[in-house]
């Protein structure tokens, strides 16, 4: 049963309080079918230029609030975000594939995420207050943020930039991904009502418009959120005016399950933990290594609760999980499971696509034991194809778990938790979560080991990422 309307009206850009159409257009398809649902605007070079020169003309008014006075209107955003939370769910899922309640859970996180952020200070700091000398350390903001998110949780991660960015006192530049527009334009006009005119740009355009922005000279700090082999490319373009980067890249978390974990218990947890979102999560467990001793009985209670989660059309209230959200993205699973059938692994489930109808649909793909240096082990897939992997010695599997250019998150699973706690220490990753995964919260500070990332997230040290530190001494006259 499909039970919401998916016509989409037309969406127009926020820059400078104004909405704005462009000649040329993006197409956005709906990956559950492949029909293109809206066209939003295609930003080029000159559009990118008046964003930026608003953002940089409401600047110096903006910082000069009080951190209350934005904070207020933080609030208001949060509340818009709430009251609108049902057209922004079915917007989307019907961009990104995502089962509607899963989306609605997201939305309504990213008000909360929103309201968080509203009650934070960066606090102001005496470093010394003695007879000839007073120090004091405070934070002032960076200017112009330009922000770029992914395709796979396009709210959320548009707020988690966005919160901590007009906090502090800098005005924004976002740019959701190509794919996932619809949901970003439609934070924009409600942003509109809101702040004041060019605190808050919202710029929709192909990929080379992230490119564009992060050579820009007129903006300050790029807070990127995406691939590692693109968060290059955004290191490299910031460069050219040492413009300040947040990078949360890619991720190949491994799950480790301790010879005393029950497979029973485990089993939908661990599947969760590698399959939601379709798998198209960045702290998604992406390799799960199993103890010898239970490897068998997990790999059967694993493919068992596998077969019960229903794959389908995110509008269908029985779907649990939707699409894949793109072509490419569609495209290179396949690539990886073909790679799979020729290494000679054994696929437990799945494995066979249906390409008789529309749809970026990949069914859930189980791998009994593939070698180490295979690429479903090697690559993060982002995609519904798990490798499962058998080990006896934790010595072993630490070392294994930690062979990455990758360190975003990674899990131990067991009754043990004293041995689960020393082995999360040796793992090589921003967060290790015991006995469950993908847990995060805005005070928690969220960020990548190795090529998973530069700087963090979230809690007093991400927002610290928009701003300068500022040291005032005062030499007095004694
Ligand atoms: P992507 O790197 O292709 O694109 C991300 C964003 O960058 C998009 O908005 C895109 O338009 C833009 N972009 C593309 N080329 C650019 C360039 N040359 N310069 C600047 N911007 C450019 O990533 P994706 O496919 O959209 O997202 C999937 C990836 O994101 C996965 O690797 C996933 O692990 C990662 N991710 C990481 C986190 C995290 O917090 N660490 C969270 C979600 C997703």
């Amino acid at each position: 049963m499909i039970y919401l309307t998916t016509s989409v009206r037309q969406f127009g850009m926020t820059i400078n309080g104004e909405t704005v159409y462009t000649k040329n257009t993006l197409p956005v398809i709906n990956p559950a079918n492949e029909e293109v649902i809206a066209q939003v605007p295609h930003a080029d070079e000159n559009d990118l230029n008046l964003a930026v020169h608003a953002a940089r003309a409401a600047f110096p008014s903006w910082a000069a609030l009080s951190v209350e006075e934005r904070a207020q209107m933080l609030e208001k955003f949060a509340d818009a975000i709430e009251q609108n939370s049902e057209e922004l769910a079915r917007l989307f899922t019907l961009e990104m594939g995502r089962p509607y309640q899963g989306a609605l859970q997201e939305v309504s996180g990213a008000a909360k995420t929103v309201e968080f952020y509203a009650k934070q200070r960066l606090p102001r700091e005496i470093l010394q207050d003695k007879d000839t000398h007073y120090v004091e350390k405070y934070y002032t903001p960076l200017g112009v943020a330009g922000l770029i998110v992914p395709w796979n949780f396009p709210v959320s991660l548009a707020v988690w930039k966005v919160s901590p960015a007009l906090l502090t006192g800098n005005t924004v530049v976002l740019k959701p991904s190509p794919n996932t527009p619809l949901t970003t334009l439609y934070l924009g006009e409600l942003a509109k009502e809101i702040f004041p005119k060019g605190v808050f740009n919202v710029i929709t355009g192909a990929n080379e418009l992230g490119a564009w922005m992060t050579e820009h000279s007129g903006i300050d700090k790029i807070s990127f959120t995406g691939s590692t082999g693109t968060g290059k490319k955004v290191m490299q373009g910031a460069a050219i005016n040492l413009k300040r980067v947040t990078l949360e890249l890619g991720g190949n978390d491994a799950a480790i399950v301790l010879e005393d974990a029950d497979p029973k218990k485990v089993a939908k947890p661990l599947f969760w933990a590698a399959f939601l979102n379709t798998a198209q999560v960045c702290v998604a467990t992406k390799r799960l290594y199993v103890h010898e001793k239970i490897y068998d009985e997990l790999l059967t209670e694993l493919v068992n609760y596998a077969k019960t989660v229903k794959v389908g059309d995110g509008m269908d209230p029985e779907t649990q999980l939707g699409p894949l959200q793109n072509k490419t993205q569609y495209e290179k699973v396949k690539g990886i499971i073909e790679d799979t059938k020729r290494s000679g692994a054994k696929i437990v489930l799945g494995g066979e696509i249906d390409e008789s109808k529309p749809g970026y649909f990949i069914p859930i793909t189980i791998v009994d034991n593939p070698a180490d240096d295979s690429r479903v082990v090697v690559e993060e897939a982002f995609g519904p194809i798990l490798p499962v992997l058998k080990y006896h010695d934790y010595d072993d599997v630490i070392q294994r778990a930690n062979n990455t250019i990758y360190g975003l998150g990674a899990s131990v699973w067991g009754e043990d938790l004293a041995l689960a706690r020393s082995i999360a220490d040796r793992l090589e990753a921003g967060t290790v979560w015991i006995n469950e995964a993908q847990v995060l919260h805005p005070k928690f500070p969220f960020g990548g080991h190795k090529q998973s990332g530069i700087g963090v997230e979230h809690s007093l040290e991400g927002i610290t990422e928009y701003t300068n530190t500022k040291v005032v001494m005062i030499r007095k006259n004694k």
